[in-house]
């Protein structure tokens, strides 16, 4: 009997290559068939023939798409057959409608993560371990200093600034990703609020960039409390009562001195070190990440009990060197995917640099050498 003797996957120029489905995972370029792990443009290519992604992410990936683009959807756990390949798409936690993409060929399971975090946020389903042979995974806080605080300290922390800043007549200008990260500051300060019974100090804000996908959010059923437009503001707003949620590149533009005297904070994973928050010239950083922290990409790699686990995008090689010391076949991976890069910083001028490792190269599998 014939064994298939090509990976499950394999990494091409166009992104990662499932030959017995002729079908790509998150392309980086545009394809016929793309089966998308969630909704942002590191992950999401413009220009495919045909998408295949979460119905819970439907909405806000049908926002950045093209109106005419063909999306199909799967529910969570909804198993698909492409050619060879049975398919399903699993919770990643990330943000709304992020999955994790699970192949099944001949008794082979293969993961890709895309992005994911293990901690509770209000506006997704939770990240679900997935059994597997072979575990594709993110890396991009990779690092053993990366570790979140609990999400609701860190609310706690943003609703006190925000009262703080009401007392001494400042508006609070609060950053963060406007897909996935913006909604669940909105969501979890409230939350906060509302389970310690304290009222808001006012209402909440949000840049022409956001609003949109707040609205995706809700026709999706994700519950948020109401939010403004800033351009749809009364002429007599006092705003020091107000937290306005913006993206990170909004920040030193002429559009933050309509506020007046203002608090600027951000919200990401990079503020966990010190000095970040000073080189983005903003009054407090708050440390919440969509990501995986260094313990959570710990126990998630182990809870799926994969022989094989490739690191994409962030600290790899030191995560990839600490797997291999403890007996784990782990090797790294490029991509193109930029995790959080996008959320901290301006996004970039240029097309991303070329990469460092050739992405011709077959990812090994099952029937490789370092498999075994
Ligand atoms: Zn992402």
């Amino acid at each position: 009997m014939q064994i298939a003797r090509t990976p499950l996957l394999q990494s091409t120029e166009y992104g990662l290559y499932c030959e017995h489905g002729d079908f790509f995972v998150d392309p980086w370029r545009p394809v016929e068939r793309a089966v998308i792990t969630h909704a942002h443009s590191d992950h999401l290519a413009w220009g495919c023939s045909h998408y295949l992604l979460a119905k819970a992410g439907f909405a806000v990936a049908r926002a950045r798409l093209a109106r005419d683009a063909s999306v199909d959807t799967l529910e969570y756990g909804e198993p698909l057959q492409i050619g060879g390949v049975r398919i399903s798409l699993h919770p990643a936690g990330h943000i709304l409608g992020s999955a994790q993409i699970r192949l099944q060929h001949m008794g082979r399971v293969w993961v890709v993560s895309g992005d994911y975090k293990l901690e509770p946020d209000p506006t997704c389903a939770s990240f679900e371990p997935v059994p597997c042979h072979v575990f594709i995974s993110e890396c991009t806080f990779g690092l053993p200093i990366y570790r979140w605080p609990t999400p609701d300290s860190v609310f706690q922390q943003i609703l006190d600034w925000w009262k703080d800043n009401h007392a001494n007549g400042r508006a609070s200008l609060l950053y963060g990703y406007s897909l996935g990260k913006a909604q669940r500051l909105i969501a979890g300060v409230a939350k906060t609020a509302q389970e310690s019974q304290s009222s808001l100090p006012g209402s909440i804000h949000t840049h022409g960039a956001i609003e949109p996908l707040n609205e995706c959010y809700r026709s999706s059923g994700v519950e948020l409390p109401p939010t403004t437009r800033v351009s749809q503001a009364d002429k007599s707003m006092d705003w020091s009562k107000a937290l306005v949620v913006a993206p990170p590149s909004a920040h030193g533009t002429p559009w933050t001195r309509q506020f007046g005297p203002s608090s600027s904070a951000f919200a990401s994973g990079w503020m966990r070190i010190r000095g970040t928050r000073r080189r983005r010239a903003v009054d407090r950083g708050f440390v919440l990440s969509d990501h995986v922290d260094w313990p959570g990409l710990m126990a998630a790699i182990d809870a799926t009990g994969a022989e094989t686990i490739y690191l994409t995008h962030g600290y790899t090689h030191a995560a990839a060197r600490w797997l291999s010391e403890r007996g784990l076949d782990a090797q790294t991976l490029a991509t193109r995917y930029q995790g959080e890069r996008d959320e901290a910083e301006p996004p970039p001028a240029e097309p991303p640099a070329p990469m460092t490792q050739t992405l011709d190269q077959p990812i090994p599998g099952p029937d490789d050498e370092g498999f075994r």
